[in-house]
């Protein structure tokens, strides 16, 4: 933690992150932590270097984005678990992206693990942990006032463009981009922000030239499912994308 975060205000402790105020009223950092839950946070632990490796991951990710268009709240990563970002009012949804099946999908509609979704999903889940995130329609979206259509469209229209740029981005890694979640936020002026991290707690990662099923995941499913080695995992995530970047 950097002398400045020592004496900061906390504003919020999340499961993953820590939020914290600065002296300029728009600005807050964002602190990376090695906890980790899962199931809603019935199950935890600790995985050792998370906070470092997600904070290194997200940077990377959105500096792809933000080349590539699309707007961040991220302004400047400050240090090895730190960074700088707009404050924004989150929306609150969690907006998923699945190209492949797995996870809850599997589960809930006995889809087959693995089977190819074309074209992609873009579903909406309401981040609330007392209500166990639930999955919504755009109608239950719309009788909660949570957004409006049109922004319903533009998050749709926003996740299919991360989708587009990070699945091409991964599969130049050997990683195979299954699924992830993405949070986004409104700035000041009303401008949509793509907010939180992209990380390998947020997405699904599989390596793309291992085809056993236990082996092949690189993301928070190590966890979830106690495959051993998952700080690995996360390590081998960022390694590919150390490499691929600086190819
Ligand atoms: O659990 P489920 O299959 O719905 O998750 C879909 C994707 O969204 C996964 O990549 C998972 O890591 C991510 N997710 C998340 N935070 C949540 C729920 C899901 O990052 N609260």
């Amino acid at each position: 933690m950097t002398d400045a975060l020592r004496t900061a205000q906390k504003l919020y402790e999340g499961k993953a992150k820590i939020i914290y105020a600065t002296n300029d009223p728009e600005t807050l950092i964002t602190y990376f932590k090695d906890d980790a839950t899962a199931f809603n946070a019935q199950k935890k632990g600790q995985i050792a270097n998370k906070g470092v490796i997600n904070c290194k991951v997200t940077t990377h990710l959105y500096g792809l984005l933000e080349k590539q268009g699309l707007a961040t709240h991220l302004i400047e990563t400050t240090s090895d678990r730190e960074m700088r970002v707009k404050r924004v009012d989150i929306v609150p949804l969690e907006v998923v992206v699945r190209n492949i099946a797995a996870g809850s999908l599997c589960k809930q509609t006995g889809i087959a693990l693995g089977t190819t979704l074309e074209p992609s999903l873009v579903e909406f889940y309401y981040k609330n942990d007392d209500l166990g995130d639930p999955l919504l329609t755009s109608d239950r979206i719309d009788a909660m006032n949570l957004a409006t259509p049109e922004r319903l469209i533009e998050l749709t229209e926003k996740a299919q463009t991360v989708n587009r740029i990070l699945s091409e981005f991964f599969a130049s890694c050997g990683i195979t981009l299954v699924d992830f979640k993405l949070e986004f936020g409104t700035d000041r002026d009303g401008v949509l922000l793509l907010a939180d991290e992209i990380s390998p707690d947020t997405c699904r990662l599989w390596d793309a030239t291992e085809s056993d099923e236990r082996k092949r995941v690189m993301d928070k499913d190590r966890f979830r499912q106690d495959l051993g080695d998952v700080a690995e995992g996360y390590q081998a995530v960022l390694e590919r994308i150390l490499s691929q970047l600086s190819a």
